[in-house]
């Protein structure tokens, strides 16, 4: 799942293991044992072995999605949208194109941060692991805040949250241009901490790899594992655009960040969650979602009069208008709650 729901983290990893499967293969190739040439010893390189693995999880999550879909299509018939599904799968294609594109430092300065570290910890120890997991949990609560409150990471974002049903599908589309937005450099404190940016890459690739179950509707309340752990009903908060639910549950494996940081918000049994972005998207062309908002943004900044206005396009919350309260999360929130007032009035 590293692969397919990576934001760049797999295809650099991936990337490293090639490049040590390549010196696997050419440091065997020809060895001369008695003065004859013998072929290379067929090994089984990291390269092959990232490559089965990835191959492996693409096909399993796939699988099950498309498993779940023909379970929710049998129990309600006609309820569940293959459309959606078909172009979740045509945007994880393209995305996987777009790791060819030699675009890609997936953590840039992370090397550089590496070997000017602050310490080393043991990664061979339970208590390095342990650390790296907790290290890396921080940093992504804040990637992925940020990934809803600016709006440069909102545009790849907002390729997740698209969809308007929620199902296993929806955790593969996933937006192509994260690379770009050099979104991962949330993670670096880690590699200044001591951590390898490599195992950086695979924690979050595991990390995305947990979240896959995640995305469904089905699953009811887990009990204490609310308090710990991101689960299906926190999730689909996070999915969901009602203004009560809008910008919570930015947790990754563990939801603990957002209780400590104040959003957490839990589901309603009063409140049905409406999946999808505030103004949904009708189309299943994986093009238009993949771009929708980068040509929306441009469109903004086209008609931005000065800095101010380019700043505030590029790095506000999406909504945030240079004139008037916009469109955000706040400003919908206040007029909900001025409208309320007015008709308790
Ligand atoms: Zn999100
Ligand atoms: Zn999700």
């Amino acid at each position: 799942m590293a692969v397919i729901l990576g934001d760049g983290a797999a295809s650099a990893g991936a990337t490293r293991l090639n490049e040590v499967g390549r010196f696997v293969r050419e440091g065997d190739r020809w060895s001369s044992v008695g003065g004859r040439q013998r072929q290379p010893r067929v090994a089984f390189s990291p390269m092959d072995r990232s490559t089965t693995i990835l191959a492996t999880v693409a096909a399993v999550a796939v699988s099950a999605s498309v498993l779940e879909g023909l379970v929710l299509s049998w129990l309600r018939p006609g309820s569940y949208d293959w459309r959606a599904t078909g172009s979740s799968l045509l945007i994880t294609v393209g995305r996987r194109l777009t790791d060819l594109l030699p675009l890609s430092i997936a953590l840039p300065g992370g090397q550089w941060l590496y070997e000017h570290r602050l310490w080393t910890p043991d990664l061979s120890a339970w208590w390095g692991l342990a650390l790296l997991f907790l290290g890396l949990e921080f940093c992504y609560y804040g990637f992925h805040r940020a990934n809803h409150r600016i709006r440069w990471f909102w545009a790849t974002h907002a390729v997740h949250h698209s969809p308007n049903q929620m199902n296993l599908s929806a955790a593969y589309r996933l937006g192509w241009t994260g690379k770009l937005t050099f979104s991962l450099v949330f993670f670096l404190p880690l590699c200044g901490l001591g951590f390898p940016p490599q195992a950086i890459l695979v924690a979050f690739g595991l990390n995305l790899l947990y979240q896959f179950w995640i995305h469904t509707t089905w699953m009811p309340r887990l009990g204490p594992l609310e308090w710990v752990l991101n689960t299906p009903s926190a999730h689909r908060v996070h999915h969901a655009a009602n203004l009560e639910y809008l910008d919570a549950n930015y947790g990754g494996v563990l939801i603990v960040f957002d209780r400590l940081f104040g959003t957490y918000v839990p589901e309603r049994a009063d409140l049905p969650c409406r999946y999808g972005l505030v103004k949904p998207l009708q189309t299943h062309n994986p093009i238009t979602i993949v771009f929708h908002q980068w040509i929306a943004l441009a469109r903004d900044l086209a008609g931005a009069g000065n800095a101010r206005e380019v700043l505030g396009h590029l790095f506000g919350p999406p909504g945030w208008a240079p004139h008037g309260p916009g469109e955000t999360t706040e400003a919908m929130r206040a007029r909900a709650t001025g409208a309320t007032a007015g008709r308790g009035r």
